[in-house]
């Protein structure tokens, strides 16, 4: 040991859980060259440093491999940041305030563009542009939903839209209306296409900001990884070619390319092409994000039974498939020889068969493979399916964050599904006790990418707006800390297909960390979500460094 090199950094007196298969713990690591040269006690780092090692002492901090996030859409993020920003609020005043304080600090945009609010904000969930319009009278406003499915705006809007009581709604949408029939400032679904060809287009030069701004977020969060969940040639693929390309790109990406539900497999040659031009760097765009079902809060997530109406009787409506089963079977076994990974959204329990049906038709047609198929969001499971995720090789992408009695679940879900499929949600621990891999994930913009918000989801099952007020839900569907952190640790990372490089603290991996405030698994140190990421490490490099980490 002697005759090695000292160390460039060494982590002393913490509290390190290395996430390696036994799940084990130390108090010191040292890192060379970007690696993990040592792990262990504190006496045994004392060999690794040298006149040059950078020494932190951590006093019981802990410290575990950088974050992943399994099912991420940066970019959007990272746009919703630059502009005015309400996902962190509640309440209309606190709206109209960031509202005002944006237009105000903005003076040169022609729209002020933004995203965030909740409807459970307002009476009926019906925005209104009378309140826009009295702190933002003179320039067009356009605001969408927390959950993307509405926007509200103001009258100069509605007025350079060309939007009057005359205007009849579209097909798939609704303008929400006052009593004498003009609009009153909600625009619901397809009713937001009316507005949208007016806004400002989003160049590429705001995209590379919004990659920039979300990656810097995001280390700051202790994430060291994630997979893009949509990747688009428009959007999302010139502004990682462009950031990667320049080395600008610190995180370890996985992109999921788009697959357009338009066409059929004769777009995977596209893919394959795409696949080969892009990689470049730390990006890598070796999965295909295959939307399976729309969400259940608007009928549209496909169940293997129908929903229920109001009064509990059944509506015949099941959803509606995105993509034909038939086109899968065909696809799913082309892409998995081709090497690329499924990704699909599945939230219904239909979504999910289907989606565990073609990679069955993808085992049998091509036999074990590498290519570790996920489904994301599994918000209803159907019992019979929960065996088949290890038995298919097919990692669980969980949202834990969801997981939670709030308005969203109480009033527009489970009376819709029911007793009985209401407790088929979000199963985490079947699963676990199942055998299948667990990776997690944010789906930020639409909830807080902070990894560990949605760890105390996982463990907690109560809402953190509603800590120790809330009912726990479904609380033995509850895990524990440690099988949450190896989701976002070792999980990503799997499903990520780097856990040979990354996602636990073994001598020879990347040096990929996170320090947290605290001893994050002491809960007399208060909520999991109230910790906080003191440093991000990548490869040895801090990305994220607050000065309180040698205070
Ligand atoms: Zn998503």
């Amino acid at each position: 040991m002697t005759s090695e090199q000292p160390a460039d950094l060494v982590l002393a007196g913490a509290r390190i859980a290395t996430l390696d298969a036994a799940r084990s713990w130390a108090t010191a690591l040292a890192v060379r060259d970007g690696r993990i040269a040592a792990v262990g006690s504190d006496a045994a780092m004392a060999a690794h440093v040298g006149p040059s090692t950078r020494l932190i002492a951590l006093r019981g901090r802990t410290v575990t491999p950088g974050f992943g996030d399994a099912h991420v859409h940066p970019i959007h993020g990272g746009l919703a940041r630059l502009r005015c920003d309400l996902h962190d609020a509640y309440g209309i005043e606190t709206y109209l305030d960031i509202v005002k304080t944006y237009a105000r600090t903005h003076p040169g945009s022609t729209w002020i563009q933004g995203s965030g609010w909740s409807m459970e904000d307002f009476p009926g969930g019906i925005p209104s542009r009378a309140d826009l319009d009295r702190v933002v009278p003179d320039r067009p406003v356009f605001l969408t939903s927390r959950d993307g499915h509405s926007a509200w705006v103001n009258t100069r809007a509605l007025e350079v839209a060309g939007i009057t009581a005359r205007t009849v709604d579209p097909s798939d949408g609704r303008i929400d209306r006052e009593s004498d029939g003009s609009p009153g400032g909600g625009l619901q679904e397809g009713a937001m296409t009316l507005v949208e060809p007016f806004l400002p287009e989003t160049s590429g030069e705001d995209l590379e900001a919004a990659l920039r701004l979300a990656q810097s977020y995001l280390h700051s969060l202790g994430i060291t990884t994630w997979q893009d969940a949509i990747v688009t040639p428009e959007t999302e693929e010139p502004a990682y070619v462009s950031l990667a390309g320049r080395g600008e790109l610190t995180a370890k990406v996985v992109g999921a390319l788009w697959w357009e539900r338009s066409r059929g497999p004769e777009q995977i040659d596209d893919l394959v092409a795409r696949r080969a031009a892009t990689s470049i760097g730390r990006y890598r765009p070796t999965s295909v994000k295959l939307m399976m079902d729309g969400v259940l809060e608007n009928h549209t997530g496909t169940l293997l039974e129908s929903y229920l109406d109001a009064r509990g009787q059944p509506t015949g409506n099941r959803g509606i498939s995105m993509i034909d089963p038939a086109v899968l079977e065909i696809a799913i076994p082309r892409m998995d020889a081709l090497g690329f990974q499924p990704h699909f959204h599945a939230i219904g329990d239909r979504a999910t068969r289907e989606a565990l049906d073609a990679v069955a038709a993808m085992r049998r047609v091509n036999g074990p493979s590498d290519t570790r198929p996920h489904i994301a969001h599994i918000q209803v499971i159907h019992p019979d399916d929960i065996e088949r995720f290890r038995e298919l090789g097919v990692v669980a992408n969980a949202q834990p964050y969801w997981a939670c009695h709030e308005a969203q679940m109480d009033q527009l879900t489970i009376p819709f599904l029911g007793a009985e499929r209401a407790t088929w949600q979000y199963p985490f621990r079947s699963l676990l006790e199942a055998g299948a891999m667990l990776a997690m994930g944010s789906d930020w913009s639409v909830s807080t990418p902070d990894p560990l918000a949605q760890m105390e989801l996982a463990v907690n099952r109560v809402s953190d707006r509603h800590r120790g007020a809330s009912p726990v839900f479904l609380a033995d569907q509850r895990i524990g800390l440690m099988d949450a952190l190896a989701a976002f640790t070792i999980g990503v990372a799997y499903v990520n297909h780097q856990d040979r490089d990354t996602g636990s603290i073994e001598v020879g991996k990347a040096a990929d960390l996170a320090v947290v405030d605290r001893d994050l698994f002491d809960r007399g140190a208060g909520a999991i979500g109230e910790a906080r990421v003191v440093a991000t490490f990548i490869d040895g490099i801090a990305v994220h460094e607050l000065p309180e980490l040698e205070g």
